[in-house]
């Protein structure tokens, strides 16, 4: 038994290309609309899905008529602009079956770096989760070419399970799990049913630190769950072509290989927290403000705030201290040191007036939100 996407509310599931495709050119529709199902399947088990997805050089090969994959870096890109249009009109027709909305979000590893794309990444994500739709996530191949050099989209599913503090990450693909050594060279290679996220041992086991970051290879997985796990995120790696995969996944069933996240959500968002300490501003509370925070566990609204110290941007870490100078929580702030000024003291109902925009009704959200 494996309870971690039994137990998961959030989860991101990564689909490599040859999980979509049709031998890498063009996409298998009847492929793509099983995974729409086993995913409608999820949902209806209460769970939170967030779809991440290859397939766009595959289709765009196919439409532009590439026979052969190029080599041409430019081309595979151009291929990925032209197939991104077929992956989301054959998921969207196949999820509005099951009578789930999708989204398409294109995203790079440089968004998810920068603290104001990270947060307004962030709420549009949270957002379309608690809206019900499915968002399908792939990488923005126009202006980066890193998951089609090295990853096939690993590492950008990782990055979004931290983006969103997913429960768990899925990493689909065409090969059983992680095996002791290579099964095609060692016919003594065993699964790997269990392991820690971030064993340097699994390293070594799918490649070694010398071998090659090859494209989706195993090793860019392993990589991938040691990223999901800072934040908390237990990472499956399992074989797409398992018949009902996700289901017998969802009902406990031990598929693949497991590898565990050894510190929790909150240990994970503490953790970043604190390793960063130099925060760029302060904003001083009122007792209500402090009450809220310390002791109901909400949000900080900008009423709450009477003065700001410091300059910072949107997404900085901020520090929130009480009326006597005491720092009690720090959080990611919503609002530049500047707006702060504007709206502090003010009910939220005013930000628009006195903005001309509403980046969120709260100055820091809770869940951006770390009690010191
Ligand atoms: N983002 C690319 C795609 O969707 C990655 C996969 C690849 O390199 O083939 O096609």
């Amino acid at each position: 038994m494996n309870s971690v996407i039994q137990k998961a509310t959030r989860i991101i599931i990564k689909v490599g290309s040859s999980l979509v495709t049709n031998d890498g050119r063009g996409l298998d529709h009847a492929a793509i609309a099983r995974w729409a199902s086993q995913i409608a399947g999820l949902r209806a088990l209460g769970k939170e899905v967030v779809l991440v997805s290859s397939g766009a050089i595959a289709e765009g090969m196919l439409r532009l008529g590439f026979e052969r994959r190029p080599t041409d870096i430019h081309e595979l890109q151009a291929c990925a602009a032209v197939g991104q249009m077929g992956l989301a009109q054959i998921y969207e027709t196949s999820f509005r079956a099951h009578q789930l909305g999708t989204a398409q979000v294109l995203l790079t590893h440089a968004d998810l770096a920068d603290r104001e794309r990270y947060l307004n990444a962030r709420s549009t994500l949270t957002t379309l989760l608690r809206l019900g739709v499915v968002p399908i996530i792939n990488e923005n191949d126009t202006v980066v070419t890193d998951e089609i050099k090295f990853g096939d989209n690993d590492t950008l599913g990782a990055l979004v399970a931290n983006l969103i503090e997913a429960d768990a990450l899925i990493i689909l693909t065409d090969q059983k799990g992680l095996y002791s050594a290579d099964p095609r060279k060692e016919p003594s290679a065993v699964l790997i049913q269990h392991g820690r996220a971030g064993d340097p041992a699994l390293e070594a086991m799918a490649g070694g630190a010398g071998s090659s970051l090859g494209r989706g290879g195993m090793l860019t997985k392993i990589l991938a769950a040691k990223r999901a796990a800072k934040s908390g995120a237990h990472t499956v790696i399992a074989y797409g072509r398992e018949r009902e995969v996700l289901a017998r996944l969802a009902s406990g069933e031990s598929i693949g290989t497991e590898l565990a996240a050894q510190t929790g959500h909150l240990t994970a968002r503490k953790q970043w927290m604190a390793d960063h300490l130099h925060t760029a501003g302060q904003v001083v509370l009122d007792a209500g403000a402090v009450q809220k925070l310390t002791g109901e566990g909400k949000s900080l609204l900008p009423i709450g705030v009477v003065d700001v110290k410091g300059e910072f941007g949107r997404g900085a870490v901020i520090t929130c201290v009480s009326p006597d100078g005491v720092a009690v929580a720090r959080g990611l702030s919503n609002y530049t040191s500047g707006e702060t000024r504007r709206i502090m003291r003010k009910p939220s109902s005013e930000i628009e007036a006195l903005l001309g925009f509403v980046e969120g009704k709260e100055l820091i959200h809770r869940d951006n939100l770390v009690l010191l």
